[in-house]
């Protein structure tokens, strides 16, 4: 190799720095070839300066003949022979380039050089090159992880949106990341949101996902996102709702969601208030009164209802109501306040189906309006999915609680409760004729497929009934909202994948 054709000839620099110069801030291959031949010329860690092409000095974009900055790019880089490295150096590189500090390639240039010429190195865990790498990697996940828990989508009509009101809407998120991690972490929002149209803007870069590509473009600004939209008010009311006075551990909260991501988050507006009045709130919370059922049904011999129910199935959901309310199948009915049948119009394409009425559902005679409800129409307002064309309904009709002190506390259904329930549900599902059951939960699976269905294994797949209706197994949103608070976030998102199966057209042609 001539000596003017090697740009990493030592003579061309005989006192300056080496500048290497990447392209862009994650060119773990351009670290790599500049590295290798770097090694391979013995230069040694302090003799180069590592640059990426994201710094703001202008001198280091112009091309490299005429500032001195090497790309390592070209015959001179392909050359270097391979070097053989510990997989856990490389596994450590991939994360720590995508930190925001500059010293980050000399670090690690500086790591593969020792590790070349100290064979003990990679077993010494108390090295401080070592440790400032693992230190700049833990951040780096730390980062991705806050990405994936606190992206909040606001819905825009875009022109796509207009002309082609079936590709849905488009949604749009603004974040500001730590480090370089967007291009790392966007797989990720494709894979939750594929049916979904999405762009996420950070200060660095944007992502979008037009549904079936992902695309990186520039920077742009928060104002570029758009203002809260409906679906934010719901998760405003949502989170206000589920927000647990007697459970707030105020340093707890701020490990998992550090102030920094709170001007993005629309729930951190109500934090400093809640939180204020947290003990306030508890306080009154021990004071007040459980609910009851409002409106007792007579107490009823149940061998006397079974034998008076009608065997006919009812021929209109208010019919079914009706036999409803005075079933007395299972002894659940008996300390109910009414029975609560499904909801939504008469031939929806799909019915939702929960595991049985709640406290609030059981007082207002509606299904899935208390917390579930609130979290189950985010979610569909975020699918873009008008609850007023989808039926919502449970497999049992009657709310089974225990009495704790004042408090009614949910209980789940026995199996024979809910097969007890099930030709209701049967009655309900042939009134509608859905053409898409959806599971929410393990009692809803089971009533609806006729046996067991593990839903954390089937959760995300279509399953189909011995009568041909396809099923659509996920989990229960009542399961989300018992979730600790830095899991919740990353369950809500993968739910929201499940349910992108209703995303099509949720009435019928
Ligand atoms: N949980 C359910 O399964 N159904 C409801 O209606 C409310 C909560």
């Amino acid at each position: 190799m001539g000596v003017m054709n090697d740009p990493l000839t030592n003579d061309l620099f005989p006192q300056a720095l080496l500048p290497m110069m990447l392209q862009g801030p994650t060119d773990l291959e351009g670290f790599r070839r500049g590295a290798r031949s770097l090694i391979a010329r013995h230069m040694l860690p302090e003799q180069v300066s590592w640059h990426s092409t994201d710094e703001s000095t202008q001198d280091l974009f112009a091309p490299a003949k005429d500032t001195g900055v090497i790309a390592p790019n070209g015959a001179a880089f392909d050359a270097a022979p391979l070097l053989s490295v510990p997989p856990e150096f490389m596994a450590l590189c991939k994360s720590v380039i995508l930190h925001s500090d500059k010293n980050r390639f000399g670090l690690l240039y500086r790591i593969l050089w020792r590790l070349a010429h100290e064979p003990g190195l990679r077993h010494d865990p108390l090295d401080a090159d070592l440790m400032k790498a693992q230190h700049l990697a833990q951040a780096v996940r730390r980062d991705i992880h806050k990405m994936k828990a606190f992206v909040r989508f606001r819905t825009v009509q875009d022109d796509i949106f207009i002309n082609h009101p079936e590709e849905g809407l488009l949604h749009v998120a603004w974040f500001e990341p730590e480090h370089h991690i967007v291009e790392t972490v966007a797989p990720f929002f494709a894979r939750r949101f594929t049916q979904m149209r999405w762009a996420i803007l950070t200060p660095e870069c944007s992502a979008e996902w037009d549904g079936g590509q992902l695309q990186f473009g520039p920077g742009g600004q928060k104002n570029d996102a758009p203002p809260p939209d409906a679906g934010e008010q719901l998760w405003l009311t949502y989170y206000r709702n589920i927000f647990n006075p007697a459970r707030l551990k105020f340093k707890m909260m701020q490990k998992e969601m550090p102030r920094k991501y709170w001007r993005n988050l629309p729930e951190a507006e109500f934090i400093s208030s809640l939180t204020a009045s947290a003990h306030e709130r508890s306080q009154r919370m021990v004071e007040e009164p459980g609910t009851f059922a409002l409106r007792r049904l007579p107490v009823v011999n149940i061998a006397k209802a079974t034998a008076e129910i009608d065997d006919k199935p009812a021929t209109s959901l208010a019919a079914l109501k009706s036999a409803t309310d005075h079933c007395r199948q299972c002894p659940i009915g008996q300390h109910a306040t009414q029975s609560v049948c499904g909801e939504g119009p008469h031939k929806a394409k799909f019915m939702l189906v929960g595991e049985q009425p709640g406290d609030q559902e059981d007082v207002r005679g509606h299904p899935f309006v208390g917390p579930a409800g609130q979290l189950l129409d985010r979610a569909l307002s975020q699918l873009g999915v008008d609850r007023q064309n989808v039926f919502v309904t449970n497999a049992v009709k009657h709310f089974k609680y225990e009495l704790r002190g004042k408090r009614r506390i949910h209980k789940t259904p026995s199996q024979s409760e809910a097969s007890a329930c099930l030709h209701w549900l049967d009655n309900e599902i042939s009134l509608v004729e859905p053409e898409i059951l959806v599971a929410l939960g393990a009692t809803a699976a089971r009533s609806l497929m006729g046996k067991p269905v593990p839903v954390m294994i089937n959760r995300g797949q279509i399953l189909q009934r011995e009568d041909g209706r396809k099923v659509l197994i996920t989990l229960h949103p009542s399961a989300l909202l018992r979730m600790p608070d830095d899991e919740r976030e990353e369950a809500y998102a993968a739910w929201l994948e499940d349910l992108a199966h209703l995303q099509d057209s949720a009435t019928r042609e």
